[in-house]
């Protein structure tokens, strides 16, 4: 399928992905099953942009991260790296491509080694990219932490030395160390205090202003989505049932998990009640996903047709895309139905 297009230059495109885990043998069996962890997922990101990828734990949204970084082989789909297929490429055909993309990761604790000085964790990607001498690595180091809000003398610390927010800005100094033009943020401020995630995210945006840095950021917090994101994209067991700009989703969901999601989210205001639909249920298990609409076990809204039918992502309006059966989709012109 041919993903929702990102407004501008295309960096990145996502096409059908897709990534099943097999089961365990246990005491009493189970080979045979698989996990549906990415089932079919297509989305683009352009250059500068921020998409942020939002659903409830156990999703696939991580998954989705690490299987553009090829952190994990997708089981099928594409993955388009500026127009180049690099979803089966060797690690060796990889390496000049890890360079543009690289990550930051929710724990900054334990995804920095924490014998290791903050300078040399910091420096170790452009090591494995560039010669240098160490008074130039010096330099561009020094230049690198006081962009990322630390100082030039803390190079010389240990993680633990540091509070979590500045091992966050230590992680953003590694990956910005190699100058990647996608950062896949994967949950990133969920570990931080509340007044320490602000100040992470207002750096990520100076960030990506000052270097046209795009985003995929994975995460579970909307308030957070929405301040950073140009565009969302809402996934729900392996799929993704609604992807529009961030005005669209904030304002006008089309899809009714998406719709949940919000009236989920607390107002900071005891003055306001609001009126919620809670979700109720649990999310059904990947392994044996509901048939037809996946969503189809939780939702207020659910016909016949729900359980039988799955509805395929379709363009509702300008930019808005949905995966409903109660929403119809924009007529295509006749000119371009004849051509596509
Ligand atoms: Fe609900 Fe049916 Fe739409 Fe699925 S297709 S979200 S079950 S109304």
């Amino acid at each position: 399928m041919k993903p929702p297009q990102a407004p501008g230059d295309l960096l990145l495109e996502v096409r059908d992905l897709v990534k099943h885990y097999p089961t365990q043998a246990g005491w009493f069996g189970g080979v045979g099953a698989k996990v549906h962890a990415v089932d079919g997922v297509s989305f683009s990101i352009a250059g500068g942009e921020t998409l942020g990828l939002v659903g409830e734990s156990g999703c696939g949204k991580s998954t989705t991260g690490k299987l553009i970084l090829r952190l994990q082989e997708p089981t099928a789909g594409s993955i388009l790296w500026r127009g180049r297929d690099i979803s089966r490429l060797s690690q060796a055909e990889m390496r000049p491509v890890r360079r543009e993309l690289q990550a930051v990761f929710q724990d900054p604790y334990s995804s920095l080694n924490p014998r290791i000085r903050a300078v040399d964790i910091v420096a170790e990607p452009l090591r494995n990219f560039e010669d240098m001498s160490s008074a130039t690595a010096g330099d561009r180091m020094a230049q690198l932490f006081e962009r990322v809000g630390l100082r030039a003398d803390q190079m010389v610390k240990y993680p633990f030395e540091f509070s979590g927010g500045q091992r966050q800005r230590l992680g953003i100094a590694r990956a910005l160390s190699v100058q990647p033009k996608l950062i896949v943020c994967d949950e990133p401020v969920s570990a931080l205090d509340v007044s320490v995630q602000a100040q992470v995210i207002n750096l990520l945006m100076d960030l990506q202003q000052e270097m046209h840095l795009s985003y995929l950021f994975v995460a579970h917090d909307l308030a957070v989505v929405e301040h950073i994101s140009h565009r969302v994209a809402v996934m729900y067991l392996g799929k993704i049932v609604e992807i529009a700009s961030k005005q669209a989703i904030f304002t006008r969901p089309q899809h009714p998990y998406t719709e949940a999601l919000l009236e989920a989210v607390p107002v900071p205001n005891p003055q306001v009640r609001k009126k919620r639909r809670v979700l109720t249920g649990d999310v059904p298990s990947p392994i044996n996903p509901p048939p037809g609409c996946r969503f189809h076990t939780r939702c207020p809204y659910v016909e016949e047709r729900c359980r039988r039918e799955e509805p395929p992502l379709q363009q509702v309006s300008a930019g808005q895309w949905v995966a409903c059966h109660l929403r119809q989709p924009v007529q295509q012109p006749a000119t371009a139905r004849a051509t596509a």
